[in-house]
């Protein structure tokens, strides 16, 4: 997608070698015309496809995966709720004063080094949902594999992974591509050189 592409050549910062900061219009503040673009785009590639649901993982997903639902007129949006670790007894506790039955993964952090949980209410999808997974980022493909498993727990159906960035020199694609997930990224970069993107 050549806006998407345009602005992380211009305002997209390589930190530690292999991460890419674009806190200006994604993690930190959001470009909310870029946003509805994305999704216009994203929900352009998945149409026709009966998805139910979108499904997303808090919190840089939301505003695509917002975008996303208006274009392809699918009725709901999951946040997926994460939390660190050492959260969980916190968390656990509210979901269960709550009484809301959840499901739970752990994922591993590919830019926080850490682990942590994704929760999913089991009363929000059913095993007749086909659902497309919107995120920011794709690397290792931890936390889409992470949202797999909670959608095939609820036997919903995954309608494939739709990232506005893959790192595709890391081995997300290729994990997801041999369970049979379709990925599409709307900017793929091939190789950091010298501090500068290659797409
Ligand atoms: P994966 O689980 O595929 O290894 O990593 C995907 C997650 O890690 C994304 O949800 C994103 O939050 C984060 N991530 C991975 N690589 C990058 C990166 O280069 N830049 C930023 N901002 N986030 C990243």
């Amino acid at each position: 997608m050549k806006a998407l592409e345009e602005k992380i050549l211009q305002e997209g910062e390589v930190v530690d070698g292999d991460i890419l900061k674009v806190d200006g219009f994604v993690n930190h503040q959001v470009d909310a015309l870029l946003m509805e673009e994305i999704g216009k785009d994203m929900a352009e590639h998945f149409k026709g496809q009966g998805i139910t649901k979108v499904f997303t993982i808090e919190s840089s997903g939301i505003a695509p995966a917002l975008f996303t639902v208006k274009d392809i007129i699918s009725p709901a949006i999951f946040v997926l709720e994460s939390e660190p670790i050492r959260m969980i007894l916190k968390k656990q506790q509210t979901a269960d004063s709550l009484k809301t039955e959840v499901w739970q993964t752990e994922v591993v952090s590919y830019t926080k080094d850490t682990s942590y949980r994704l929760t999913l209410a089991k009363n929000y999808i059913s095993d007749e949902d086909h659902v497309l997974i919107v995120d920011d980022f794709l690397a290792n493909g931890e936390a889409a594999t992470g949202a797999i498993r909670l959608i095939r727990k609820a036997h919903a159906t995954v309608a494939g992974l739709g990232v506005l960035i893959e790192k595709a020199f890391q081995p997300g694609r290729e994990k997801l591509e041999s369970q049979g997930i379709h990925v599409y990224a709307q900017a793929s970069i091939k190789a950091f050189e010298n501090g500068k993107v290659v797409f």
